[in-house]
C-alpha cells in the first residue's frame, strides 16, 4: 500500500503531528502533501519532519478558504492523485454572541466548514472517478454536542457532521470512505488562543450576569477543564493514523474515552433534554460536583494512560 495523503492545517497542532507521524511511518507507506495558509510558518514543520523533508513529506500552500489556492495545490500533485484527505484546518470562537460581530462568525463558517466543502468540491470528483479514496475529517465532539459559549463554533461543526453524514451515503455507492474525527479537548495552539481571545474580550454588549457567567465560571474552569480532560496532539494523531489504516473504518471515532459518557447522554434521551440538563446542573449548581467529576477524570486518565488500542482507546 502507497497513499498520497493531503493534509490541511498543517503548521501546528493536531495537522502537524499527524503529517510527519505519517511521513515518519517505519513501512515508508505514505507520501504526505502537508499544506498551510502561510508558508512562513513552515519552520516548526521543516524541523519535525527532518530527515523525511523532502522525500516522504512535502509542503504546499493552501488557504481553505481560497478556492485558486486549494486548485493550484492540487494541480500540482502528480497526476492530481490523492488517495487520502484529511481536512483538518479549523478555528475556535468563545464567549457570549451579543460580543461577537457576524462577520468573526461568519469566519468561523468559512473555514471550519465551507474549507472542507471548497476541498471536497476539487477532490472528491477525482476520487469518485477512481472509485476510491479516503476522506478524513478532523471534526470535534461539539459536532454531535453543543457546550456552554461554544454556541458558533459548535455550529460549525455541527454543519461539518451534517455534511458529511449526507455524503457519506452517496460515498459509499462509490467505494469512497468517509470518516469524522472527534477529539475531546486538545491542548495545542487553538486551546491557547481561543483562551486569549475570551480573555480580551469586550464584554460590555452583555448583561452583568451574562459577562460574570463567562469570566468566572467558563474561563476560571477552562485551563482546568484542558488540563484533566485534554489530549495531546500526538494522541489524537494516533488515532487518525488508526483509522486511515482501518479496513473498514468507522463512520464515527471519538478519540477521548473520557468524554464518551457526555456524548452519550445525547443518544440516551430521543428529547435531548438529559445532555442539556446534566451540562446545566455541572456548570451552574454543582461547582463541588464539577470538581469531584474533574478529580475522577484524572483518576481514569492516570490508570489509562498506559493502554491504547482502537477498541478500547485510553484518552
Ligand atoms: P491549531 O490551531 O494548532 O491548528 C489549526 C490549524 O488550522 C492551524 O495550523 C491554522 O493555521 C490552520 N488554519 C486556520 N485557518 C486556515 C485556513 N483558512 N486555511 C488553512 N489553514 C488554516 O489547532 P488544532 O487543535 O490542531 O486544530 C485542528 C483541528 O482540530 C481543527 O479543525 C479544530 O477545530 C479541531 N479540534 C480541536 C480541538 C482542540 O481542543 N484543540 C478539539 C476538537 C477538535
Amino acid at each position: 500500500m502507497y497513499l498520497d495523503t493531503n493534509f490541511s492545517g498543517c503548521s501546528s497542532g493536531i495537522g502537524l503531528a499527524l503529517a510527519v507521524k505519517m511521513a515518519k511511518d517505519e513501512q515508508k507507506r505514505f507520501k504526505v502533501y502537508a499544506t498551510m495558509r502561510n508558508l512562513a510558518k513552515k519552520e516548526p514543520l521543516e524541523e519535525a519532519a527532518g530527515r523525511r523533508l523532502g522525500k516522504t513529506l512535502e509542503i504546499k500552500q493552501l488557504d481553505v478558504c481560497d478556492e485558486q489556492s486549494i486548485k493550484a495545490c492540487v494541480n500540482s500533485i502528480p497526476d492530481r492523485r490523492i488517495d487520502v484527505l484529511v481536512s483538518n484546518a479549523g478555528m475556535g470562537l468563545i464567549g457570549p454572541i451579543e460580543c461577537q460581530t457576524i462577520d468573526e462568525m461568519k469566519t468561523v463558517m468559512d473555514t471550519n466548514f465551507f474549507g472542507l466543502v471548497r476541498l471536497l468540491k476539487e477532490i472528491l470528483p477525482d476520487m469518485k472517478r477512481r472509485r476510491s479514496g479516503h476522506i478524513v475529517i478532523i471534526s470535534s465532539v461539539m459536532g454531535i454536542q453543543g457546550i456552554l459559549f461554544n454556541d458558533v463554533y459548535a455550529a460549525s461543526k455541527f454543519a461539518v457532521e451534517g455534511f458529511c453524514e449526507s455524503l457519506a451515503i452517496q460515498a459509499l455507492k462509490f467505494k469512497l470512505q468517509l470518516s469524522l474525527i472527534e477529539p475531546g479537548p486538545v491542548v495545542t495552539e487553538f486551546e491557547r488562543k481561543v483562551f486569549e481571545d475570551g480573555m480580551k474580550m469586550d464584554l460590555s454588549a452583555a448583561d452583568e450576569e451574562t459577562a460574570e457567567m463567562f469570566t468566572n465560571i467558563y474561563l476560571k474552569n477552562y485551563k482546568q477543564i484542558f488540563q484533566s480532560l485534554g489530549q495531546s496532539a500526538e494522541d489524537v494523531a494516533e488515532h487518525t493514523v488508526k483509522i486511515i489504516l482501518a479496513e473498514n473504518p468507522p463512520f464515527r471515532h471519538q478519540t477521548n474515552t473520557l468524554y464518551t459518557p457526555m456524548t452519550t447522554l445525547k443518544y440516551a434521551d430521543p428529547n435531548g433534554d438529559l445532555p442539556i440538563d446534566i451540562f446545566y446542573k455541572m456548570v451552574f449548581h454543582h461547582d463541588k460536583i464539577f470538581s469531584a467529576s474533574l478529580n475522577f477524570i484524572k483518576l481514569l486518565r492516570w490508570r489509562s494512560r498506559k493502554s491504547f488500542d482502537l477498541g478500547k482507546p485510553s484518552q
